[in-house]
């Protein structure tokens, strides 16, 4: 008899066979070989209800909406990049359009580590799929309250820059605690802008937590607040380097952990980010992840190196992570009130920051302006530089923009000439576009 999926699932899968940082980098050609071999040797394409579709290619439009490209985005974007994008794109489509209710993309390159500006490779990563994923989506089914949990070992610290703002896009980052793993940041203060104050969580979990840590956090923190702020979209950016045999990081989660987990946040769309465990962990991790989605038995999902006994968690951690999910829901349900205070009697906040590249041996630095506005996400003006005789500069207009912010970074735009800045752009959400001024010959 044919197994059926209580759940239509939909599976877009690319591999990148032709793609990698380098031959020796974790992030190579054969990272998901394994991985596509267990899912057909399992028959998992052959159950009833569960459906393979190509990857689309994304558009340079899909990327541009979201990233400003030092010194342009076609230096930075290969033709994986974009199928790996695409990938993300058509499994929530399939999801949007009603073919399935769930879907995996299972794609490569990751993304979770690229910030609005690019100036090259950080973490792995060029191009954020999930948010030119989430934008693309919203540019054609509209307006969309989504919110992102993200389960990759390393925080999310493009996704969070991307979506900083935006007070309709909830990111929460769960990840090992930034003191000891890349990128270094990810810490509990880090709540989001003042615009959209309460929207980023962050969760760092000490190393060596296990499944009964992880879903600690999911059942206590995640699903209370999913539950509270009300997402017409979730997105699971489902990275596997969380596993105990990942040999990058440190944690002790095991293929029923993530199967679990998947069940427990019955996210729409899961979109594959890192996971370096290529033959140990990934086979059976992506198994988990796509029975549980479809709503299937994932007993006998069981790694070969699996010893329960080796996979324990001491009592401080257990401890720490109780706390630490009760004082995040006591903020996250007080969001208003302290956003209130953090912005009483100002007009715009300001920062100024530094941002690494080790893939690329860049360093960036950044200054930042945004509007403090009650109306809409606000006008950012965010000016960038690798080298300060070429600055870019570029102004983001956000979803529901108020005509206040608006005009204000229509200014910021045209008064901003190409003999200070090499590049500068206007994102403008509402209409959809993006407007350009470029320093002839930079
Ligand atoms: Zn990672
Ligand atoms: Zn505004």
């Amino acid at each position: 008899m044919r197994l059926r999926a209580p759940q239509r699932t939909g599976v877009v899968f690319f591999p990148a066979f032709d793609w990698a940082i380098d031959p020796t980098h974790p992030e190579r050609e054969e990272r998901l070989l394994y991985t596509r071999d267990q899912i057909f040797e399992e028959g998992l394409l052959d159950i009833e209800g569960v459906v393979e579709y190509p990857p689309r290619v994304a558009a340079m439009a899909d990327v541009e909406r979201v990233h400003t490209g030092v010194p342009d985005l076609e230096t930075h974007t290969s033709p994986s990049h974009l199928v790996s994008a695409g990938g993300a794109i058509e499994a929530a489509r399939r999801v949007l359009d009603g073919d399935v209710e769930r879907a995996f993309a299972l794609v490569r390159p990751p993304g979770h580590h690229a910030r609005r500006v690019v100036h090259g490779l950080r973490g792995f990563c060029v191009i954020n799929i999930e948010a030119v994923m989430i934008e693309h989506l919203r540019s054609h089914y509209g307006d969309l309250r989504v919110a992102v949990v993200d389960t990759d070992c390393h925080h999310g610290d493009g996704t969070q820059d991307i979506y900083w703002h935006d007070p309709d896009t909830l990111f929460i980052s769960i990840h090992q605690d930034g003191r000891t793993l890349y990128p270094g940041s990810g810490f509990p203060d880090e709540f989001g802008g003042p615009n959209a104050f309460g929207t980023t969580l962050n969760i760092p979990l000490p190393p060596g937590t296990t499944d009964d840590g992880l879903l600690h956090v999911v059942d206590h923190l995640v699903l209370p607040v999913l539950e509270e702020w009300k997402p017409d979209l979730v997105v699971n950016s489902a990275g596997q380097d969380n596993h105990f045999t990942d040999p990058i990081t440190d944690m002790a989660i095991t293929a029923q952990g993530y199967a679990t987990l998947t069940r427990r946040l019955r996210a729409h769309v899961a979109v594959l980010e890192g996971g370096y465990s290529v033959q140990s962990a990934l086979p059976y991790v992506n198994t988990g992840i796509l029975l549980a989605m479809a709503g299937l038995d994932t007993s006998a999902v069981v790694e070969p190196d699996y010893h329960p006994d080796l996979l324990r968690m001491g009592e401080r951690s257990r401890q720490y992570i109780e706390r630490l999910c009760e004082l995040m829901l006591e903020k996250f349900l007080r969001r208003d009130a302290l956003r209130a205070e953090a912005v009483r009697g100002r007009t715009h906040l300001e920062e100024t920051r530094s941002v690494f590249y080790d893939g690329a041996g860049i360093r960036e630095q950044q200054h930042e302006r945004v509007r403090v506005c009650d109306d809409c996400g606000g006008a950012v003006v965010l000016e960038s530089w690798e080298n300060p005789a070429r600055k870019v500069l570029t102004v983001e207009l956000p979803r529901r923009c108020c005509p206040a912010c608006r005009a204000q970074g229509e200014d910021a735009f045209h008064r901003a000439t190409t003999d200070e800045y090499a590049l500068v752009e206007l994102h403008d959400r509402p209409h959809d576009r993006v407007e350009r001024k470029r320093r002839a010959g930079g």
